[in-house]
Parts: structure tokens; C-alpha cells; sequence
């Protein structure tokens, strides 16, 4: 346990934030400068910035930054997550691509699958905030562009303060053949910070280890920068490799009255006036669904029987394309195509496929990786890993998965997490997945320049891939259906925020971070205002 000040020797705090990642890190910025007392209580110790955080092996195949914690799947399988309990939270670990979620996202939408519904706020509420939220994050992009409008519906959004991420030899050759072909791919908004025209100025240096390592020279926009940040300010203090384990209440249930903590050290109580909890959805449900007391027997803030449900994490999968020579390509991350978001253009199919976005170049260890839960490392030998990964494109196609009842979170009788998932929603996405192989397949075919071959290789991410975890802490404005209010207040207490992804009412078909900071800094304008 460390601290980044003397904790107080009564625990009492005016906030007491729990978890450092995109929800926690943001509120703590929210807050600073305000004068009153912040704790933020983390889990996890400081990432240390060292050679391993760009060694595949060490990150894929050692699992070094992971936690070695077993949950349970619907079946009482165990499985590891792939989840990281650091300072910073998964934001270290992420691939920087800091989308926003399109005006309609927020709006109830039809899909194949079943309904996809409305939040009770609209983009419109988050509009300022994820302007905010693009300039606090560097974001580098690009709304100049006509096809690169619509990525967000929002023709009044300004253009980014930094300009797109330059493509990459054969990432610019693939995204002219797309746009000759009538596809309009746009250029992913990435949080990083470089100037392609003057590299020497920014930290990032275009390597191939971007998404799921941690960046050891701190190029990337997460967390970490954030809680630097406010670390500054006198008032917030820091504490990590402490977990907090209950909230206790107030005799009548409607104030958290403890935040109950372990350490190397023992226990621990902090009280906080406001108590804000961003512990990652499935965390943060996991922690309520444990704090029960006779005033909540089925878990705190649960009057609703809400906590926990409603899990989502994207239907996604990984189309690898192969080509015959090497890929010029370090940095392949750096468009993305949104023309199926809502239907398919081409006709055939009224309903919202998803988006499609360029992976991170892989090496042989990260396909090593990926593949061990499947294939033994040994008949996937470096070599052939090695050949393997210089010839080949990598694409993530997400795909939005509705909430359902049944997908959630629960505690088995040991407290271990278990993880009840059905997918739903799968035809727009497969459809979505035929397209972008058929398309590879064609230019492949017609582009001597971009040699492609018609081999892709895709499947669903599994339960352990809980990277876009989203849901548990709906949002609403009936008490009697959601978690939380609009203003992220837990409905059934009144001193309870939460502001991680478990509020998302829907998971969109973009990468959640952007939200939850946009997000994150409203609730914080809230926060304030009840100072
Ligand atoms: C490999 C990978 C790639 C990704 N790529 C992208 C991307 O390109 N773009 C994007 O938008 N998103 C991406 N994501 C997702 C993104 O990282 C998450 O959406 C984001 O970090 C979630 O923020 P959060 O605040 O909800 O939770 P987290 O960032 O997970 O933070 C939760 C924090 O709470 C702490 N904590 C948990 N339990 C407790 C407890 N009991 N007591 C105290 N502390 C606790 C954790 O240690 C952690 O620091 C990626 C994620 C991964 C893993």
C-alpha cells in the first residue's frame, strides 16, 4: 500500500472516489481545484514503466499485467479475465481509439436482434463534454473530411485540436482501395500524443506494441496522465493496493456510511460525504451485489434487482487478412469505416451492422498469445508466428449487443465472480463479417499493389475478453428499473455516484472510453454544484 499523502487519521474525505481508470481518474480531475478533500482508492499498485511493458511475451504470453483472479462462466467454468488492476486502471492497456457514440446511439434503435434503447440523456448532453473530453484526451483526427462527417452524426462537432494520425505505407494504399471501391473509410480518432509533421515534439513513436501493452514512454492519452495531473493538487490523495471490499450505510440504508478497505496492511475505513464508485462495471456491480445489509439483502442500491444485469461487452470479431509479401505497416490503427453502421447501403438489410476499425499490428508472441486458450504454443512455433504476423492485416468489426436481463453479473456463494452470458443480436454482425471478407477478397483480386488473399479468420470474442464491459449500473429514470439517475446517483441512496461504463444503457458499436470520460466530467459538474 502507498499513498500519495498522509491519509487522514479520521478517513474522512469530502469524496472518496473508488478505482483510478477512465471514470475515477476523470471525476478526481472534475474535483480538483475545487478545494475540497479527494481520496481515490485503488487496488492496483503504479504500472512500473520498464522493459517488459513492450515485450510480447511478457504482456501475451506471462500474462504479467493481468490479474491471475478465476471467475465463473454461466456454466461454473472458470476462466481468467483479461483485466488489469493497475493505477490507470484498463485505460494503459488500451488501443487509444477514442470514439464518440453517434447521435442516434442514444435514441431507441431497432435492431435485428431486439430493441436497442433510448437513454434518458441525449448526445446532446454529452456534446460539450466529449468536445471536452477530445481536448483533455489529445485526441488526433479529423472532421474535415466528407465521408468522415458521419462517424459521428454531428456536423456542429469541432474539429479536433490535433490533426489524424498519419497512415502507414500499406494502411494508406488499402484505404484508397476501399474509397475507389465505394467504401468511405475515415480516420480513427486516436489518443496519442504525436504530431506525424514534428515526431521529435511528442512522446509516441509509432511502435508495433499500442493496444493491450502499456505504453513505456507514456505516449498514449490514459489514465495515468490524469492522475498525474490532479496528484498535484494538495487536496487529493492517492491510495493504492487497497480494495475495497463492502460500502457499509447509514441505520436506514440510504447513505454509504464506510468504504470498507483491505491492504498488506489489514482493514480500513474511510467515510466520504460523497462517495463516487468506478471500479469498472463489472467490479463496481460485484462490490454492491457483496455490500448487503438488512436493509438491502439482495445487495446495496439494488432495490430495482438491476445491479449486475444488462451486461455487455460487444459482439466483436477479428478478421485477419493475408497477404503475399510482408505488410509496410508498424502502426496499421489508423482508419476505421462506419457505412453499415445503421443498415447495409447495398440493400438486403434495414438494421445496424456495426463498425469496422483496423487493429494494431500483431507479432508472433501476440498471436501466440491470443491463440494459447485454443492452440499449444509449441504447434504455433516463433517462427511461423513471426511469418504469419508480417503478412497480415488485422480489422475488428464491433457490433452492438443489447441488454438483456439474463446477461450479468452475480457473486457465487465464495464471492467469486460469475459471469451469466448468452450473445444475442449476431446477424447484423456476421453480415457485417462477410462484407469485409468479400470486400479483402476483391481488392485482393483486382489490386496487384495490395496483394490480398481471401483468407480471413474471425470468431467471436469470448466471456474473457472483457475489454468493452458495459451496463450493469443502468441508467435510467425509473428507481424501479435502473441503478442510477441521470445524474449517475444511485436512486435508492444519497450520497452513491457511479461513473464507469456499468451506466451505459446500450454499448453502441464504438469503443467505450470516450463516454465515459464525457461522462464521467458531467456527473463531476454535478458533484460540484451540490458543494
Ligand atoms: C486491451 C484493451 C484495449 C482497449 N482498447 C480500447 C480502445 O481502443 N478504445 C476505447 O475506448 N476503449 C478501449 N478499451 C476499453 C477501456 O480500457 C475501458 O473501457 C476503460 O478503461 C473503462 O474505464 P472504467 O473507468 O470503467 O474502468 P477501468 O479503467 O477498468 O478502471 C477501474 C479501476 O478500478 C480499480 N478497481 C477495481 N475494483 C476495485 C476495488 N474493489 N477497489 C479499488 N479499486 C478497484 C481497477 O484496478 C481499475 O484501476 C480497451 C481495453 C482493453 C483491456
Amino acid at each position: 500500500m502507498t499513498s500519495t499523502r498522509q491519509l487522514r487519521e479520521d478517513g474522512s474525505y469530502d469524496v472518496v472516489i473508488i478505482g483510478s481508470g477512465a471514470g475515477g481518474a476523470t471525476m478526481a480531475q472534475s474535483l480538483a481545484g475545487t478545494g475540497k478533500s479527494v481520496l481515490i482508492i485503488e487496488r492496483g499498485e503504479r504500472l512500473p514503466q520498464e522493459e517488459d511493458n513492450w515485450d510480447p511475451r511478457a504482456v501475451f504470453i506471462d500474462r504479467k499485467y493481468l490479474t491471475d483472479e478465476v471467475w465463473l462462466d454461466r456454466n461454473g467454468k472458470k476462466f481468467n479475465p483479461k483485466i488489469h488492476y493497475w493505477v490507470g486502471g484498463n485505460t494503459s492497456f488500451y488501443g487509444a481509439a477514442l470514439m464518440r457514440m453517434r447521435k442516434r446511439d442514444f435514441e431507441e434503435v431497432p435492431h435485428e436482434g431486439g430493441i436497442s434503447p433510448a437513454w434518458p440523456i441525449s448526445y446532446d448532453d454529452l456534446a460539450p463534454y466529449y468536445t471536452k473530453a477530445e481536448h483533455v484526451w489529445k485526441v488526433h483526427g479529423s472532421r474535415k473530411n466528407p465521408e468522415s462527417a458521419d462517424h459521428t452524426d454531428d456536423l456542429d462537432a469541432p474539429e479536433y485540436a490535433y490533426p489524424p494520425v498519419a497512415h502507414d505505407p500499406d494502411v494508406a494504399v488499402l484505404k484508397k482501395r476501399l474509397t475507389e471501391s465505394g467504401w468511405r473509410p475515415f480516420d480513427l480518432p486516436l489518443g496519442v500524443d504525436r504530431d506525424d509533421k514534428q515526431p521529435w515534439k511528442g512522446r509516441c513513436v509509432r511502435c508495433d506494441t499500442c493496444g493491450g501493452f502499456p505504453c513505456r514512454v507514456r505516449g498514449k492519452s490514459d489514465a495515468r496522465h490524469i492522475i498525474n495531473q490532479v496528484e498535484d493538487d494538495e487536496n487529493i490523495t492517492l491510495v493504492t493496493g487497497m480494495k475495497v471490499k463492502k460500502l457499509e450505510t447509514s441505520a436506514d440504508g440510504k447513505s454509504v456510511k464506510s468504504v470498507v478497505c483491505e491492504s498488506s496492511e489489514g482493514e480500513h475505513h474511510f467515510k466520504g460525504d460523497i462517495v463516487v464508485l468506478a471500479a469498472g462495471a463489472i467490479n463496481s456491480a460485484a462490490l454492491l451485489l457483496g455490500s448487503t445489509a438488512h436493509t438491502h439483502e439482495n445487495g446495496l442500491a439494488n432495490g430495482s434487482d438491476q445491479v449486475g444485469r444488462n451486461y455487455m461487452f460487444h459482439t466483436s470479431s477479428a478478421v485477419l487478412s493475408f497477404t503475399r509479401s510482408k505488410v509496410d505497416a508498424i502502426f496499421p490503427k489508423t482508419f476505421a469505416v462506419n457505412d453499415f453502421y445503421w443498415d447495409d447501403p447495398d440493400g438486403g438489410f434495414d438494421y445496424p451492422m456495426g463498425h469496422i476499425q483496423l487493429l494494431e499490428h500483431m507479432n508472433g508472441d501476440v498471436i501466440q498469445g491470443q491463440l494459447q486458450e485454443k492452440i499449444p504454443e509449441w504447434l504455433v512455433p516463433d517462427m511461423l508466428a513471426n511469418i504469419i504476423a508480417n503478412r497480415l492485416m488485422a480489422f475488428l468489426v464491433i457490433s452492438e449487443d443489447l441488454p438483456e436481463q439474463r446477461n450479468r453479473v452475480r457473486l457465487n456463494k465464495d464471492g467469486k465472480i460469475t459471469l451469466e452470458y448468452w450473445h444475442n443480436n449476431l446477424v447484423g454482425h456476421e453480415r457485417l463479417v462477410k462484407k469485409l471478407e468479400a470486400k479483402l477478397g476483391k481488392l485482393g483480386r483486382l489490386y496487384k499493389c495490395y496483394r490480398q488473399h481471401r483468407i480471413q479468420l474471425d470468431e467471436l470474442l469470448p466471456l474473457y475478453g472483457t475489454a468493452h464491459q458495459c451496463g450493469t449500473l443502468k441508467m435510467g429514470h425509473d428507481p424501479k428499473s435502473s441503478v442510477v439517475d441521470v445524474n449517475c446517483k444511485a436512486h435508492d441512496l444519497d450520497n452513491l455516484y457511479m461513473v464507469d461504463s456499468g451506466v451505459f444503457v446500450t454499448s453502441a458499436a464504438v469503443n467505450p472510453t470516450l463516454t465515459i470520460v464525457a461522462n464521467a466530467m458531467r456527473v463531476g459538474e454535478h458533484i460540484k454544484s451540490r458543494f
